[in-house]
C-alpha cells in the first residue's frame, strides 16, 4: 500500500503548487476596477530578455499595470512583454532585484524553490517572510 500512496501525494503537491502560484499571481494583480487605486511612485524592476541587450531598469508600478491592462491577451495567462527602451524589442518582462546581492532576475529562475529565489546567492524574500511568520497578504 505504501507505493500506491505516493502518486496521489505527488499530485496533491502539484495541485497545491499550482494553486499557490495562481493565488500569488492573483494577489499581486490589481483588481479589475482598481487600477486607479494603484499608487504612483512605486518603482519595479524590469529586464530585457534579448540576449544581445539585457537592459535592466525601473519603471513605475502604475505604468506597468496600465500597460498590462492595455495589452493583455485574453488567450494568454502570462503577462504581455513590454517594449525595451534600449533595443526596442518586445522582450522586457517584470523582474525582481535580490535584496542581498543586488542581482536582477526573473521570477521562477531557480526551479523547485520559491519564485523569488535568487539564482546567484539563493536568497528569497518569500522564504524569509515565511520563516519569520510575516507572510505577505
Ligand atoms: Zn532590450
Ligand atoms: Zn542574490
Amino acid at each position: 500500500m505504501k507505493e500506491g500512496k505516493k502518486k496521489p501525494v505527488m499530485i496533491g503537491f502539484i495541485v497545491v503548487c499550482l494553486g499557490l502560484a495562481s493565488a500569488i499571481a492573483y494577489m499581486s494583480r490589481p483588481k479589475r476596477s482598481g487600477l486607479d487605486s494603484v499608487p504612483r511612485g512605486q518603482m519595479i524592476w524590469v529586464k530585457c530578455r534579448n540576449p544581445d541587450c539585457g537592459a535592466e531598469y525601473q519603471i513605475d508600478n502604475k505604468d506597468y499595470w496600465e500597460y498590462i491592462e492595455k495589452h493583455r491577451n485574453p488567450m494568454l495567462l502570462s503577462a504581455p512583454s513590454l517594449i525595451c527602451r534600449d533595443c526596442e524589442n518586445k522582450s522586457v518582462f517584470r523582474a525582481v532585484k535580490c535584496e542581498k546581492c543586488g542581482l536582477i532576475f526573473f521570477h521562477g529562475t531557480v526551479h523547485g524553490n520559491f519564485a523569488d529565489t535568487c539564482p546567484e546567492c539563493g536568497f528569497s524574500k518569500m522564504e524569509e517572510q515565511r520563516k519569520s511568520g510575516h507572510e505577505q497578504r
